[in-house]
C-alpha cells in the first residue's frame, strides 16, 4: 500500500468529480453509494470505543463510460495516511501462501529476475518481495510507509532492503530491472499520474518489466460483492480498464491474466515509446462493463437485503453468528450492512489482529481457539477461496457450525 496522492497534494484539485482519473473523460454516472464508512479497514483498534470513534467518510462510485474505470468521486485523500499500525498481511493463510509462492515463481520466470534487481512499490510487510528475491536469486528494494520489522516475521531476510516511505516523485531516480506493484494501484486516486511517474522512472530502460497485481472490479460488479468495496480502495479496474491506462501512459501490455479464483488481475508490461494498441482478449470488456454498471445498483441492493435478513433472522433465533476474516472485507460487510450485536465477532488466524476491534462497528477480532468457549452456529467466510481451510480449522476444533461463504 502507499499514498502516492499525499505527494500529489498540490495537484489534488486534478481529481474533480467530473473528470476520469484514468482517461480524463467527463464522468456523470454514479453506480453505488455508502455513507459514513470508516476511512481505513485494515487498521487495528485497541478498544471498541476507539473503533466506534474511527473517522468516517462517504463513498460514491462513479463509472467512466469512456474507459470503464470506476472511482470514488467523494474520496477525500486528506484523511488517508498509512502507518506501521496497519495489518494487511494475508501470509498467515496456507491458501494465500501457496498462491504467493506460485506467483513468485511465475514472475521470476517471465521476467528472468536471476541476478537482477527488483523494486516493489507498496511492499507491505515485504513477505512477497523476500520470497521472490530468495527463490528467484535477485536483489530487492521495497518501499512502503506501513513496513514494520516484526521480530520472528522477517528472519529469512535475503538481499532485500526496505524504504519506509510513500512512493512519489522523490524516488523517480530509482533503477530496477523489474518494477513490481501489488495491491497498491487501487489505493491511488491520481492513477494516471502514478503510472506516468513509474514510466518516467523506467525511462530508456526498454528491457525493464512492470508487473502489477490489482483486484478485478469486473468480478465485484458481476458478483455484487459489496464487501470488496471500501474507502481505502478509491480506484477500481476491470482488466480492460487496467490495460487501457498502461497503454495510454506508454507501456505495452504483454500479458493480462486473472488469478486467485479470478479475484486479482496480474498484468505484465514493457515500456514503449508511446501509446500502444490493445491486443489481448481480456482487454475487450468495455461493452460488458457498461451492461454491468447499468444493472449493478439493483443487484447489489438485493444481495445486501438478503444478507441482512439472513443474519438478523439467525440472531433472532438465538444463533451465534461469526465472520471468518477480520480484514477489509469483514469491515466493509459489517459497516455496509450496519450490523451490531447480530454478529458476535470476527475470527482471524493472523495473531497480530487478534484482541483488536474492527473500525466502525467495534466487533472483537478473536482467535479460532476462542470459539471453543463460544461455539458459533453460523460462520460466514469472507472469501470463498478459504472455505476448505476454514472448514478444516473448525473440524480440528471439533466444532460443527453451518459454514457459508459470501
Ligand atoms: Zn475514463
Amino acid at each position: 500500500m502507499n499514498s502516492f496522492d499525499l505527494h500529489m497534494a498540490s495537484n489534488s484539485k486534478a481529481l474533480r468529480p467530473a473528470a476520469c482519473p484514468c482517461c480524463s473523460a467527463p464522468v456523470s454516472r454514479s453506480i453505488y453509494r455508502v455513507e459514513s464508512i470508516p476511512v481505513h479497514s485494515c487498521v487495528l483498534l485497541n478498544s471498541a470505543q476507539a473503533a466506534h470513534a474511527f473517522p468516517r467518510r462517504d463513498l460514491d462510485l462513479a463509472f467512466c463510460e469512456a474507459c470503464g474505470f470506476i472511482f470514488n468521486k467523494a474520496f477525500d485523500e486528506t484523511v488517508m495516511g498509512y502507518s506501521t499500525n496497519f495489518e494487511e498481511s494475508q501470509h498467515f493463510s496456507s491458501t494465500f501462501n501457496n498462491f504467493a509462492k506460485g506467483l513468485a515463481r511465475e514472475i521470476a520466470q517471465k521476467c528472468a529476475i536471476a541476478g537482477k534487481h527488483v523494486l516493489e512499490i507498496g511492499c507491505g510487510k515485504g513477505e512477497f518481495l523476500r520470497e521472490l528475491c530468495i527463490s528467484g536469486g535477485a536483489t530487492g528494494l521495497g518501499i512502503d510507509p506501513a513496513y514494520r520489522a516484526d521480530k520472528g516475521r522477517n528472519d529469512e531476510y535475503g538481499d532485500v532492503k526496505i524504504i519506509v516511505d510513500f512512493f512519489g516523485p522523490d524516488y523517480q531516480h530509482l533503477q530496477a530491472d523489474t518494477v513490481l506493484c501489488r495491491h497498491t494501484l487501487e489505493h491511488v486516486s491520481s492513477v494516471s499520474s502514478f503510472v506516468r511517474l513509474i514510466r518516467k522512472m523506467i525511462g530508456k530502460r526498454t528491457q525493464d518489466w512492470a508487473v502489477f497485481e490489482t483486484p478485478d472490479a469486473k468480478r465485484v460488479l458481476v458478483e455484487s460483492a459489496f464487501w470488496d468495496i471500501y474507502y481505502e480502495h478509491c480506484s477500481y479496474f476491470s482488466p480492460g480498464a487496467h490495460a487501457r491506462l498502461f497503454r495510454q501512459e506508454g507501456f505495452d501490455v504483454t500479458d493480462l491474466e486473472l488469478v486467485y479464483d479470478n479475484q486479482y488481475i496480474v498484468q505484465y508490461a514493457r515500456p514503449s515509446a508511446g501509446r500502444t494498441t490493445p491486443r489481448l482478449p481480456l482487454e475487450h470488456d468495455l461493452e460488458v462493463m457498461h451492461r454491468l454498471a447499468e444493472t449493478f445498483p439493483a443487484r447489489v441492493r438485493a444481495v445486501q437485503n438478503s444478507w441482512q435478513e439472513r443474519i438478523r433472522a439467525a440472531h433472532a433465533a438465538g444463533r451465534r453468528v461469526v465472520l471468518w476474516g477480520g480484514g477489509s472485507k469483514a469491515v466493509s460487510f459489517l459497516t455496509t450492512l450496519q450490523l451490531g450485536d447480530e454478529v458476535w465477532a470476527a475470527v482471524d488466524i493472523n495473531p497480530y489482529k487478534q484482541g483488536k476491534f474492527t473500525p466502525g462497528t467495534g466487533h472483537p477480532v478473536i482467535a479460532p481457539s476462542d470459539l471453543l468457549d463460544t461455539p458459533p452456529d453460523l460462520v460466514i467466510v469472507m472469501n470463498p477461496i478459504y472455505l476448505n481451510e476454514v472448514a478444516q480449522s473448525l473440524k480440528a476444533l471439533d466444532l460443527r457450525p453451518e459454514i457459508v461463504a459470501v
